[in-house]
């Protein structure tokens, strides 16, 4: 497996707060690689970093097997970004957007198989400032590509978008791993990383606290199931299992290696409490739960 970029010790201050606390990882040809945390993790900061938008503190970046000192356009050339936040010439169409941003590159991708790739063929001719979210997204992974880049970084690439545009770019965010490109994808959403990425990172107060295929991690729990179900009354669900919560919709989830046992302690102690169980679920762990289980705190908070 080639390594296509390492970081090592990477830190990150602004003030007193340590956006990126010594962090290291590596990327290898081809895979989607994704930094999963909440908002305010370190995931912008550290990818910025990577972009050449910001420097760091400390540590240490290879590219392509090369220690480098400043992100300059020698690494530019070969990678792409899509940032969180794009803007646009709102009254120049698509295609002419996307032709002034391939003019910035000596390397260049053919923009008409961009817009077919992007599904954004029909929108070619369309001003800018007419696009929706989720087609002003779609050009910013274009614009992302127009210098054909080996390694494609994706900042939340759906936050804001609704399930149906979602999964579409989740479709062309496996396309761009077929076609071969290496792929660093920030999110904070796990649905997203569990879809998508081959090996996830979980950041925390910019330090990672996890790191493997979404089955390491689920494994790591060493539990089986996770059960949920609402109460219409209630019963001290958390002094039985330790490892239970109540959210604030009032839903209960127990983590459990043994689901027979735990759904037998539950209705006996409904019984015993004369409260009804509703809308009960047994689900694999997952992403969530793993952070739950770390910190203490959910992913959604
Ligand atoms: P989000 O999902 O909200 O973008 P993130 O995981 O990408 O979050 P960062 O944007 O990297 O996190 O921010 C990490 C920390 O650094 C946060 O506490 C944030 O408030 C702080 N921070 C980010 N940029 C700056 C800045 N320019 N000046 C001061 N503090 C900043």
């Amino acid at each position: 497996m080639e390594e296509v970029l390492k970081v090592v010790g990477l830190k990150k201050c602004y003030e007193e707060v340590k956006a990126v606390d010594g962090i290291s990882f590596s990327i290898y040809r081809g895979e989607i690689f994704s930094l999963l945390g909440p908002n305010g993790a370190g995931k912008t900061t550290t990818m910025e970093i990577l972009e050449g938008l910001r420097r760091p503190d400390a540590g240490e970046i290879y590219y392509f097997g090369e220690r480098v000192q400043k992100i300059d356009m020698r690494i530019k050339e070969r990678i792409g970004m899509q940032l969180q936040d794009s803007r646009f010439f709102d009254y120049l169409t698509v295609k002419e957007n996307l032709e002034f941003f391939a003019g910035l590159y000596s390397r260049k991708n053919d923009v008409t198989r961009l817009l077919d790739i992007l599904g954004l063929q029909d929108k070619s001719k369309t001003l800018v400032k007419h696009l929706s979210g989720g087609q002003l997204k779609r050009l910013a992974i274009a614009v992302a590509l127009v210098n054909d880049p080996e390694v494609v970084f994706l900042d939340e690439p759906t936050t804001g978008l609704d399930p149906q545009a979602r999964r579409t770019l989740w479709n062309i965010i496996v396309k761009l791993k077929e076609m071969g490109k290496t792929i660093f994808l920030t999110t904070h959403y796990m649905e997203e990383a569990e879809q998508l990425a081959d090996r996830v990172f979980i950041i925390d107060h910019g330090r990672i606290i996890a790191s493997g295929t979404v089955n390491e991690l689920v494994n790591s729990l060493g539990m089986e199931s996770v059960v949920e179900f609402d109460l219409d009354g209630t019963m001290p669900v958390e002094e039985y299992f330790k490892d239970s919560r109540k959210f604030e919709d009032g839903r209960y989830e127990i983590t459990t290696h043994d689901p027979e046992k735990t759904l037998s302690i539950v209705y006996e102690l409904a019984r015993k409490h004369g409260v009804k169980i509703r809308n009960l679920v047994i689900r694999r762990p997952n992403l969530e739960d793993v952070f739950l289980h770390l910190t203490g705190r959910s992913l959604r908070d």
